[in-house]
């Protein structure tokens, strides 16, 4: 079974490797941030409380997530294992995580850390353009659709995300070293982490988390 986690920075490409790994190893991808825009969208108390948090670049209480993320795990389509895409995001939220799994004898086979220098992040999340169908994720320039505005894959509209605007980026970076980064140690002490070089061509970084990391994991 291959229960993973997928750590780094905002724009290190987590969400579009998830979504390989999904295919190629047929579990789910469950991305908090997903799960949490998809609430805002439909104006849910859930929502409603996290967009505050969201439009700054902080992150959303812990409790919130976790109790939202206790109860994406439970459902049948994990049994065989899932990929966690911005779950857990603090040491608090990692020990919650932990917890969880106890319940219901698991455990995380590995966490694959997306690495990728910060000047890159903010190139990249200043261009993203995600997909309001699909999910699918572009940038501007260097991945553009080829009809601008409309995604290649469904045909649905593209659009940039309010948290990708400059002033919001620069403190999601932040966030993320202060609160984020600390999870590297905590899982190389745990002997669960795994880095990977999150520059280059996207299949090719698939292809090494799949060679390299999935195959080398514990498989709980
Ligand atoms: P993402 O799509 O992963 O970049 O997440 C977008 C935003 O959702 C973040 O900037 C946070 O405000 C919120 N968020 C996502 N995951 C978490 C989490 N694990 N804990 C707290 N807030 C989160």
């Amino acid at each position: 079974m291959n229960n993973l986690i997928l750590l780094g920075a905002p724009g290190a490409g987590k969400g579009t490797q998830g979504k390989n790994l999904q295919e190629q190893l047929g579990i789910p991808q469950i991305s908090t941030g997903d799960i949490l825009r998809e609430n805002v969208r439909t104006k849910t108390p859930l929502g409603i409380k996290a967009r505050e948090y969201m439009d700054s670049g902080a992150l959303v209480p812990d409790e919130v997530v976790v109790n939202m993320m206790a109860e994406r795990v439970r459902q049948p389509d994990c049994d065989k294992g899932f990929i966690l895409d911005g779950f857990p995001r603090n040491t608090s939220q990692a020990d919650a995580l932990t917890a969880i799994l106890k319940e219901l004898s698991k455990d995380i086979s590995c966490v694959i850390g997306v690495e990728v220098e910060t000047k890159e992040l903010i190139r990249r999340l200043s261009g993203r353009r995600v997909c309001r169908g699909c999910g699918l994720i572009y940038h501007e320039i260097f991945n553009p659709t080829m009809n601008t505005g409309v995604c290649d894959e469904c045909g649905s509209e593209t659009y940039q995300r309010d948290d990708d605007k400059e002033d919001t980026i620069k403190a999601r970076i932040e966030v993320y070293e202060k609160e984020t980064r600390p999870l590297i140690e905590y899982y190389k002490k745990l002997d669960k982490y795994f880095g990977v070089n999150g520059i280059g061509p996207v299949d090719a970084i698939t292809e090494k988390i799949l060679s390299n990391v999935v195959k080398g994991c514990d498989n709980p």
